[in-house]
Order: C-alpha cells, then sequence, then structure tokens
C-alpha cells in the first residue's frame, strides 16, 4: 500500500488535467478564479501533516462555513431548542432551492442548504452585528488555529447578487423562522461564506473535528464534544447537496462542499482531509475533489462501514 504522501501525489498528477466542470459564476467574485487551482491536504488527528498542490492558496470557504456555525448555534441553543428552527432531513434538492420551504416545511429542512444555513446564522447569538461576528471569527479562528479574514470582496459580490438567498430570508421571516433584521442576517451569512481559508485550513478544521472536538494542533477544544456527533451526521446526510446519497454510498464519510471548489471530510478518530479545485459539477461539487475522495477511499477503505468493520488502512499508511 502506498504512502498516504506517495498516494496523494500521484492523485494531483492524474486529476490535474482533468477538465471537466465550471466555475460558479452567480457570485461574480468567483467566476475570477484560476480555474487550475488544485491542492489536496491531509491532517491527522495527532498533528501530522501530508499535502500536495496549491496548498497554500487563499479562496472563500463559502458554504463549508455551515458546518462550523451550526456547532455554534448547537452550543448557543442546545439541540432540541435548534431542531424547532432548522431540521436534519436532507433534501434531494440544490442547495439554493426554496420549493419546499414555500410549499411544504416552512421550517428550512437541514443546516446545510442555504435556508437552513441562514437560519442557523440568524440565532448566532450576540448584542449586536460587531459582536455576532466577531463571536463568528474567534470559532473560527480556533478551528483554523491562526487568525482569520474575510475577502470583503467576495462578500460584496455576493450582497449584490444574492437575491435568492434574500428571497428565501423573507419566506423565513413569514413564516417566523427568522427575526426582522433579516439584512444583518443576511451580511453575517454572507461574511461567514467570504472567510478566507487555504486548503490545508480546511484540513485542519476537519481534523478537530475527527477528533472529538479537539484542535491537532494546539490542543485547544474548539467545539464541545457532545456536538460534534450531530454536526458529523449532518454532513455526512446533507452535507453534499442532491449528490449526498451517492457521496454516502461512493465515500462514506462525512463531508461538506462549496461552490468556491473546496471539499473538506471528516475520517473519525484518523484524519481531516481537504480538497481545493473550483471546476464543479451541476451540483455545486468539485469535479476534481470527487475524484480524489473516490479513490483515496477506495485506496484505503475509510468508508464508516469499513472503518467500523475495522478495514481501515489509512493509519498503516502513515508509518510506511
Ligand atoms: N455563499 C453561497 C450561497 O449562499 C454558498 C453556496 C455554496 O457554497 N454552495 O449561495
Amino acid at each position: 500500500m502506498p504512502s498516504i504522501q506517495t498516494f496523494i501525489e500521484s492523485l494531483h498528477q492524474q486529476y490535474r488535467d482533468l477538465d471537466a466542470g465550471q466555475l460558479a459564476s452567480y457570485i461574480p467574485e468567483l467566476a475570477k478564479v484560476d480555474p487550475h487551482y488544485f491542492a489536496i491536504s491531509v491532517v491527522t488527528t495527532d498533528g501530522q501533516v501530508f499535502q500536495v498542490g496549491d496548498v497554500g492558496q487563499p479562496f472563500t470557504i463559502q458554504s463549508i462555513s455551515k458546518v462550523f456555525v451550526y456547532g455554534m448555534a448547537l452550543e448557543d441553543w442546545g439541540r432540541d431548542r435548534l431542531l424547532e428552527k432548522v431540521g436534519v432531513e436532507p433534501t434531494g434538492d440544490p442547495f439554493n432551492s426554496l420549493i419546499r420551504l414555500d410549499e411544504d416545511s416552512h421550517r428550512p429542512d437541514n443546516p446545510m442548504i442555504n435556508a437552513g444555513a441562514i437560519a442557523t446564522t440568524g440565532l448566532i447569538k450576540g448584542d449586536n452585528p460587531t459582536e455576532r461576528l466577531n463571536r463568528l471569527l474567534a470559532m473560527f479562528r480556533r478551528y483554523v488555529g491562526k487568525e482569520v479574514y474575510v475577502d470583503i470582496s467576495t462578500f460584496l459580490s455576493e450582497r449584490a447578487t444574492g437575491h435568492r438567498n434574500r428571497a428565501m430570508a423573507h419566506l423565513m421571516l413569514n413564516f417566523g423562522m427568522i427575526g426582522d433584521n433579516l439584512e444583518e442576517v443576511l451580511d453575517l451569512y454572507f461574511q461567514q461564506c467570504a472567510l478566507f481559508v487555504t486548503c490545508q485550513d480546511l484540513a485542519t478544521m476537519a481534523a478537530a473535528l475527527a477528533n472529538q472536538g479537539r484542535h491537532p494542533l494546539t490542543g485547544e477544544q474548539v467545539v464541545k464534544p457532545e456536538y460534534v456527533r450531530d454536526i458529523l451526521s449532518v454532513m455526512y446526510t446533507c452535507g453534499m447537496y442532491n449528490f449526498a446519497g451517492e457521496w454516502a454510498y461512493r465515500v462514506g464519510i462525512p463531508a461538506k462542499s462549496g461552490v468556491s471548489g473546496g471539499i473538506l471530510a471528516v475520517v473519525p478518530n484518523q484524519a481531516g482531509i481537504a480538497v481545493f479545485s473550483p471546476p464543479l459539477d451541476q451540483n455545486g461539487n468539485s469535479v476534481r475533489g470527487l475524484k480524489v475522495f473516490e479513490a483515496l477511499s477506495q485506496e484505503y477503505g475509510f468508508h464508516l462501514f469499513d472503518l467500523s468493520m475495522g478495514h481501515c488502512r489509512l493509519k498503516d499508511s502513515l508509518s510506511s
């Protein structure tokens, strides 16, 4: 079995010329990105780092932020109170759909789609918008293990064009799922989506979740351990949008993707893994990212139902 470093280098080589997928363009700033960026990072729960490609290239976290803000909302409100406002049911619809919200559920189905994420952001505690933003930034800083920044251009770009998200927020206000400070909530949501991260940062953040909420390098407890299971559950069932079922079948670990081309995934008790490659498929998931994760899962047997049967080979590969 190849060492993880050798294997990710070979995957990078194999897929770097794969010319498929489109850049997200509904947020104008995202359409300006170089589609050739390609990075793979693995951070183990004991702090080893394996990576290849453009691992230090900053990009905006987009929907991957939803995972961490959901964790914070769980800490702020607890499981039951939060469930009253945001469900945990996968939709099978695109991430920005508002059909079920309007015609059926009225409560957003889960926190990994836009409606649920906006409602979740609206629940973050704090006396005013600055305090709420500062709490979110402090939380992201704990996960990343260093200072974090919001990309103002992307924030403004999305604020100027995010009419679907605005429509969702209005629908949720109509159904009593969010308060009437709707523009403030949307600003905070657009700011969290515009957080700058690197591929290595994402793998580190995932490794903290793989490690019961303890940061693999700083040792800090970044989220209460009792909520890690909840976060991973919604990632597993809802994190890859309308590809979530197929992802669970093919790759089999909790994951979250974003329209800037990142995918972050958690191998419990082993490692956090991230891929960054901007071109997306029709579901909004990174094309190269899907290929890399499928190959990694097969090679090292870290599908959850391989893990639970003791078939995972990832730890062995770290020492070889
Ligand atoms: N900021 C983006 C939006 O709200 C995030 C979507 C995504 O990454 N899938 O549309």
